[in-house]
């Protein structure tokens, strides 16, 4: 009887490395994760608008928000969320992911505004359904009773976060001038 030495298993092969860096390097591993081949597809869809959110280009599902393909064959999931999922990390259960371009944006006139298209991860926070629900009845209404549009130069921010229109609170004004001089100093 021989002793035989026991094969060694093969060394494993060194991998290049694989930064995340967008769109991948020329010249890199040609066989890339789902994940990183999704990256791309879904960037290739991204376009910048001038305010800097990063608008939707694909497909748009009923409610005005993007729509991306991802997790198989026919399936698709919101855009914004999988952008939010993938390039900062999870959303905690029960959470949506709402947009604070869309918050902080007093011409928006909301419903389904281009904001919905947003896909890009720093404007966007997961918050519980009661908060975004918050967000939008008190911040979201576009016009005030008068149905004046609540544009950035017509809001005046109270410090509790209430809104008065300013053209109503000009028409007041003139109101009660008016009232004091035909008071004061009837014609
Ligand atoms: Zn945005
Ligand atoms: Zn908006
Ligand atoms: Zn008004």
């Amino acid at each position: 009887m021989s002793a035989k030495p026991t094969p060694t298993p093969p060394a494993p092969q060194p991998r290049p490395p694989s930064g995340p860096g967008p769109g991948g390097s020329p010249g890199g591993p040609k066989e890339k994760s789902y994940v990183e081949r999704a990256k791309a597809r879904f960037m290739a869809r991204v376009v910048v608008a001038q305010n800097g959110c990063w608008l939707w280009g694909g497909a748009i599902q009923s409610k005005g928000y993007g729509a991306f393909g991802y997790g198989g064959k026919g399936k698709s999931v919101l855009a914004h969320r999988w952008s939010y999922v993938t390039f900062v990390g999870p959303v905690p259960q029960g959470m949506q992911v709402d947009h604070l371009c869309h918050n902080r944006d007093l011409d928006c006139p909301g419903g389904k505004c281009a904001h919905r298209l947003c896909v890009r991860p720093d404007h966007l926070e997961p918050v519980t359904n009661e908060v975004n629900s918050r967000r939008g009845a008190v911040g979201r209404k576009s016009h005030c009773v008068q149905g004046h549009r609540y544009t950035a130069a017509n809001t005046i921010r109270k410090r509790n976060g209430a809104r008065n229109c300013r053209e109503c609170q000009v028409a007041w004004t003139r109101a009660w001038r008016q009232r004091q001089l035909t008071t004061t100093a009837p014609t």
